[in-house]
């Protein structure tokens, strides 16, 4: 059994399993910082085809066109909560996006005269960013443009953009230091994830929000845990983004210093009986949800309609 990469302990326990589209998938929860891992995994080769294989549009069931509108709304949230806390983008500062998608916040980079870079594993995702935008992509996953960029051309970053990514990888704990590397001094890490304190879903069924590529299932603590551990220090850490969602919003940037985490995460036998219940509660309010409106989606739609 793997460490905890938010821990580095090896302290699993059994969670609990989740049924989307008739195929179950277990989970298991560290008991020392409450990470929660998706132990039924898909295999590498599975994944390659996954990512690759117009991810972007099977996953929003749309064109790249409405995925980006669509996704502009919580982008544009994203950046104007991040520039109400008193942090900046800059013209002239180089950004690397991984996995972009339909390219919302490169959109909103750029309009801010950033200088641009993506990386982007779905080949149908990369020919709409290229005719759309003046960001320089890579076709690639990030593993690979790592292990084959030309170290004489290196460049180094002033901001690193992981949005819905860091839940999809495996190693995130590798996968974060290695990011580390392309930052410059004073670089930041800005990453949202989902929240696992607050597992809403607005699928037909609740288990449509438990992605099969989905990894790891963070809350605050212990992704503040892993980040600090790496030497990052927290400069932003919210889950105020997005009503219903409550996305974990982030950002941290690199340090010198040792920095040493002081939050007492309470584990254990109490810390996992808390997020059972937090779960099995939006399970039911969902499924009475289904029950009563028959459309839950429409309840969202309707609510980016007032925003
Ligand atoms: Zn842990």
């Amino acid at each position: 059994m793997k460490k905890c990469p938010s821990c580095n302990e090896k302290n699993w326990d059994y969670f609990r399993k989740v049924k989307r589209e008739n195929e179950f998938q277990y989970f298991l929860i560290c008991k020392n910082c409450l990470l929660i891992k998706n132990n039924t995994e898909l295999s590498n080769s599975k994944l390659t085809d996954y990512y690759k294989n117009n991810y972007n549009k099977k996953n929003y069931s749309a064109e790249h066109n409405l995925i980006f509108d669509r996704m502009l709304i919580p982008s544009k949230f994203r950046i104007d909560l991040i520039n109400k806390k008193g942090i900046k983008f800059s013209a002239g500062e180089k950004l690397l996006e991984i996995g972009p998608g339909s390219g919302s916040m490169l959109y909103l980079f750029e309009k801010m005269n950033l200088s641009t870079f993506a990386i982007e594993p779905d080949l149908d995702a990369v020919n709409w960013l290229k005719n759309n935008f003046k960001a320089k992509i890579f076709n690639s996953f990030f593993n690979d443009w790592v292990t084959n960029k030309d170290k004489n051309k290196e460049i180094k970053f002033d901001w690193v953009v992981l949005t819905h990514v860091l839940e999809h990888l495996k190693e995130p704990r590798l996968f974060v230091s290695q990011i580390k590397n392309e930052l410059n001094k004073n670089g930041k890490l800005l990453i949202e994830i989902p929240n696992a304190n607050n597992p809403y879903s607005d699928g037909k069924e609740w288990g449509y929000l438990f992605d099969p590529g989905h990894f790891y299932y963070y809350t605050i603590d212990n992704l503040e845990m892993m980040l600090n551990s790496l030497g990052f220090k927290i400069e932003l850490i919210t889950d105020s983004n997005l009503k219903p969602y409550k996305n974990i919003l982030c950002i941290a940037s690199r340090s010198e210093t040792e920095i040493i985490n002081y939050k007492n995460i309470i584990g254990g036998k109490y810390g996992i009986l808390k997020l059972k219940l937090i779960w099995k509660r939006f399970e039911i309010i969902h499924i009475l949800k289904y029950l009563f409106i028959k459309n839950p989606g429409r309840i969202v739609k309707s609510f980016f309609k007032k925003i």
